[in-house]
Parts: C-alpha cells; structure tokens; sequence
C-alpha cells in the first residue's frame, strides 16, 4: 500500500467509525464552528481540568469526509495533552494543511493527523481539513464567540 493509499484508508475509517462522535455529560467548554461553503457544521465540546489537561474531547454535527475524518483524528489526539501542546499541535496542523509546514519530522509529529497532508494540494478543501482545528483553537484560547 502506497503512502497515499494509507492516508485515504485513515481519512475513510475515522469519517465511517468515528471514535469520538456523540455527545459529552458536563464538558467544559463547547463551541460550534461551521464552514458554509462546504456545509460543514460541527460543535466541539471539551473538558479541560483544573490544571489545563485536556481530558476529553467530543464532536457532534455533520459534513463532508474531510472535515469529519479530520475533526475526529484531532479529537483523538488532543485527549492526555496540555492545552500549550494541543495549541501548538493546531498551528503545526494548520501550518502543514497551507502548505507552509514541510519538515517531515513536523509533520510526522502531527501522527495520523498527517494524513490530510495531501489537502494542501486541494485549496478548496482547506477549510474542511481546518474546521475543528480552528474550532478548538478558538476555545482554548477563550475566544468563545
Ligand atoms: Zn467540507
């Protein structure tokens, strides 16, 4: 199986079984993002603990492959972190999609998250793969509105 191929198989699986699709009991933080010219409309939900640890992450809503696979991924990932290291993660993420981020050591930190790598190359699609990204960007940064 071809790099590419892989990729495809992560964005498929994570859009047809999503790990981390349905609702979350007492989140702390929720925040819905939407991208209209895809018709892509998810709301996020966080719980953050006292000391910053990310200890959950949920999305409800719906779209497109992209931006399902990619919000799921991100949720998977960002569970266990610090919220500095899930910011950090988001800008390297979003860096990698616009095509600024090329280091492969980077992007291979991004993990299965560097399988929408190849959305750079589609312009169109960049708001799909940013979406919940951008979302949780947005609530850790406390800028809920
Ligand atoms: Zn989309």
């Amino acid at each position: 199986m071809d790099i590419k191929q892989l990729y495809r198989e992560i964005v498929n699986e994570h859009n047809l079984n999503p790990e981390h699709k349905g609702k979350m009991e007492d989140p702390t933080i929720v925040l819905r993002g939407v991208n209209p010219s895809c018709g892509d409309d998810i709301t996020l939900s966080l719980k953050v603990s006292d000391k910053g640890i990310i200890e959950d992450a949920m999305f409800e809503g719906s779209g497109c492959a992209i931006s399902q696979a990619s919000v799921d991924i991100m949720a998977g990932q960002i569970v266990g972190m610090t919220k500095e290291e899930a910011l950090k993660m988001a800008s390297t993420f979003m860096g990698m999609i616009k095509g600024e981020v090329t280091d492969e050591e980077e992007i291979e930190s991004l993990d299965e998250a560097a399988a929408l790598r190849d959305v750079a190359h589609m312009p169109a699609r960049v708001k799909c793969a940013v979406l919940g990204w951008h979302t949780m960007e947005k609530m850790l940064n406390g800028d809920n509105d």
